[in-house]
């Protein structure tokens, strides 16, 4: 049924929500947000690419339950060097790429007066220089097959607020919301939707340490609205939303999903 702008309405609303022989590539698909993106996705028709360090088992089970097809690229995304593999190896097994999740990501915690060199650019590297490369990869194999693209970076509370004894992750993180704007003003006219997600306190590996602070776990569940940490199920809303149809018109904006979390 056409509209008064001659736009088409879906006659099935829950179709815009499909990824239905999609192509989605998510790094960090092992485990925590990056593993519960990989299920809702395959839960919603997608063909699965994980992206990880370590072994992706749970993570394949969990998606071939769900009907999807799974193909896992060991990768280590400390470096630019495996990102022309990942890309291909994804054509070459699904036909073409239409969703890149940047997922993967570490944290070092110190006072900022100890940080080393190092350890900054091992944060920058994986949380910032990586994401930049892949996406443009990404992007390139999008514009060269003629295929629409999404692009889901994971940011933080920390791309909005400065943190405690995390100033590498801040600065990367921050970056990432830059960078999101930055590559919708050149790609938007592309076909390639680019935004992202800013998780709020999530339980995962990445929160491990502050959880088990008795006293840091107390004052950060008192701040959020809601009351509890989320979890990656919390995610999969926002994850499935940016990646279907049904977000073709939001560019360059980054949701958090947070408890309310910013809003105090
Ligand atoms: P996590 O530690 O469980 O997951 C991080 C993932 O990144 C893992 O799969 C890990 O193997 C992968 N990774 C790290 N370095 C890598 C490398 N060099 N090569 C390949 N993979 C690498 O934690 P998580 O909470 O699931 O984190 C996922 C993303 O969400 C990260 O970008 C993190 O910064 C972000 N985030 C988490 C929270 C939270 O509260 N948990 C909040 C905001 C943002």
């Amino acid at each position: 049924m056409k509209g008064a702008y001659e736009f088409s309405y879906e006659d099935n609303m829950m179709d815009m929500f499909s990824l239905k022989g999609k192509t989605a590539i998510v790094t960090g698909a092992n485990t925590g947000l990056g593993q519960g993106i990989c299920v809702a996705y395959a839960k919603m028709g997608a063909n699965i690419v994980a992206v990880a360090r370590r072994s992706c088992d749970e993570t394949k089970a969990l998606c071939e339950d769900a009907g999807a097809k799974f193909l896992e690229i060991r990768a280590d995304l400390s470096s630019t060097e495996p990102i022309n593999m990942i890309i291909s190896e994804a054509i070459k097994t699904f036909g073409q790429v239409d969703i890149l999740v940047n997922n993967a990501g570490i944290i070092k915690r110190n006072d900022a007066i100890d940080v080393t060199e190092e350890d900054w650019d091992s944060v920058i590297d994986v949380n910032q220089k990586v994401v930049f490369f892949l996406s443009q990869a990404f992007a390139k194999a999008c514009i060269n097959n003629k295929n629409k693209g999404k692009i889901i970076n994971i940011a933080s509370m920390l791309s909005y607020q400065g943190g405690i004894r995390v100033p590498a992750y801040c600065a990367s993180k921050s970056a990432i919301i830059g960078l999101t704007r930055a590559l919708c003003n050149e790609w938007a006219s592309k076909g390639i939707n680019v935004n992202g997600i800013a998780p709020g306190y999530m339980a995962t590996n990445n929160t491990t340490q502050i959880r088990e602070d008795q006293s840091r776990n107390d004052a950060i569940l008192e701040r959020i609205p809601q009351g509890r940490w989320g979890t990656p199920e919390d995610l999969q809303g926002a994850a499935v939303f940016l990646a279907s149809n049904a977000s073709d018109y939001v560019n360059g904006f980054t949701i958090a999903v947070d408890g309310g979390w910013l809003a105090r």
